[in-house]
């Protein structure tokens, strides 16, 4: 799929070609997942002067505190997400810097994504404009909410840890529907919950380190 501008040059082709080969050494399976992220051009997504540590196996700052998470945070996440029902409808909260989001954008028919920092998200809004992602639509807006008049959804992802989900979400994931979100605070563990007739379960899963969900939008 092209979705992206040519130009980027072979290095990062390459570069991100060994991404690949160290995300399977890490067990992640899925290939759409790792198609998905071998055509991101990752390094687009972070400051010039950290674009060269941009396919390194780390977090990395994006401004206003937050980070974009490492590749293999992305892809297990991502794995774990397309590893239940078909994806219609995804809903991210946090989009930062928008690099999962263009990955679920190849998972998903749609995909809804909330960011409460304003001016992060201004400007993710035109990097994703440039990759003409059009099922990817995003919002300014404080995540716990969900977005109850596009619910439901096949899934739900979250990309910021926190202790507890508020019910608004759980209430927007379709039956048959999963959630990914880091749980906790000075500990955290990656978690999934899958709803069902009956209700919820939520299986515990590796620990991770994520920045913490916040309440409120952040405007200028
Ligand atoms: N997936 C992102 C990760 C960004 S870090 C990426 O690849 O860049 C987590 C993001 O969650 C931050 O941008 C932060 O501002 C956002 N966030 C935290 N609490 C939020 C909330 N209540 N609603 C929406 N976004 C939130």
């Amino acid at each position: 799929m092209s979705l992206y501008h040519s130009g980027i040059g072979m290095t990062s082709q390459r570069t991100r070609a060994r991404m690949i080969d160290r995300l399977r050494v890490q067990n992640i399976e899925d290939e759409v997942v790792l198609a998905a992220m071998n055509s991101a051009p990752r390094h687009l997504f972070v400051e010039e002067a950290l674009a060269s540590r941009a396919y390194d196996d780390v977090a990395l700052p994006i401004n206003f505190g937050q980070t974009i998470s490492s590749p293999f945070i992305v892809a297990r996440m991502s794995e774990l997400l397309h590893a239940g029902p078909t994806l219609g409808k995804v809903l991210e909260i946090g989009t930062g810097c928008g690099y999962q989001t263009t990955i679920l954008a190849q998972l998903a028919c749609e995909v809804y994504s909330i960011e409460r920092i304003g001016p992060l998200l201004s400007r993710t809004r035109s990097r994703l404009r440039e990759f003409r992602l059009n099922n990817v639509r995003l919002k300014h807006a404080d995540g716990l909410q969900g977005l109850p008049e596009v619910g439901p959804f096949d899934g739900i992802i979250m990309t910021a840890a926190t202790t507890h989900v508020p019910s608004a979400l759980l209430a927007q994931l379709a039956i048959g529907g999963r959630m990914v979100y880091p749980k906790g605070s000075q500990k955290q563990y990656l978690c999934v919950i899958e709803r069902n007739l009956q209700g919820y379960i939520e299986a515990i899963l590796d620990e991770v380190r994520f920045v913490p969900i916040l309440p409120g939008i952040v405007k200028n």
